[in-house]
Order: C-alpha cells, then structure tokens, then sequence
C-alpha cells in the first residue's frame, strides 16, 4: 500500500483551497459590505488581499491571512517552488502538504519561527 500523493493530486488539492478560502472570504465580506464585494468580484481574486477598502473590516483579518497564505502557495507553484520550506529550503513531504496546502515551513523551521512569534507578542 503506497500513501504516494501525486503531483496533480497536489495541484488540485491547492486549487480547491483557493476556491475555498475566496470563497469564503468573499462571503463574509459579502454580510458587510455589498458594494465592496461587487467591486471585488470584477479584480482577479489574486489582488483581493490588496484592496486597501479592506483595512477598514478588521474582522476579515483572519480571513485576509488565509487569503494571502493560499496567494502565496499558488504563486510558488506557478515559480515551481512549491512545497520547499520557505527558511531552509528543505521539501515539504507530499503528506504534509495535502494535510495543509499552504504550508511554508518543515516542522523544525515552523517550530522555531511559532518561538519567535510567541516572543514577539509577549514583548
Ligand atoms: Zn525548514
């Protein structure tokens, strides 16, 4: 039994988080304010996290976060750089990427940068 993922199975599993996390996003946004989510269906959903308008919803700020991650990933792709850790260059395993798409870094390099994180918002 080979728990090999493929890479179009890789491919496909980003772009349905894409879908899912615009989709998402343009919902919630949707609930606050009409109008900017109209203006936003007509920009290539690539360019939604710079909207500057957005800055006035913090509550999208999760939203924006899973927003850019997914942006991030795709663009890595495109770059054929996906799925190497974006600290040491390791290659993420293909497990660890279906389990999260998005993800940027192999686990000792996340754990080391969650320390810093962690450090930072206690100063
Ligand atoms: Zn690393």
């Amino acid at each position: 039994m080979s728990s090999t993922i493929s890479e179009s199975q890789l491919e496909a599993r980003l772009l349905a988080e894409a879908r899912a996390r615009r989709q998402a996003f343009w919902h919630s946004l949707l609930a606050l304010d009409a109008r900017l989510a109209a203006e936003l269906h007509r920009l290539p959903p690539d360019e939604w996290a710079d909207v500057a308008a957005l800055a006035a919803y913090p509550q999208l700020h999760t939203h924006l976060k899973a927003l850019r991650q997914v942006d991030a990933a795709l663009c890595q792709w495109q770059l054929g750089l996906y799925g190497l850790c974006s600290d040491c260059e390791a290659e993420l395993t293909p497990e660890q990427l279906w389990q999260d798409p998005c993800r940027q870094r192999c686990a000792p390099c996340e754990e080391k940068y969650r320390k810093a994180q962690h450090g930072a918002w206690e100063l």
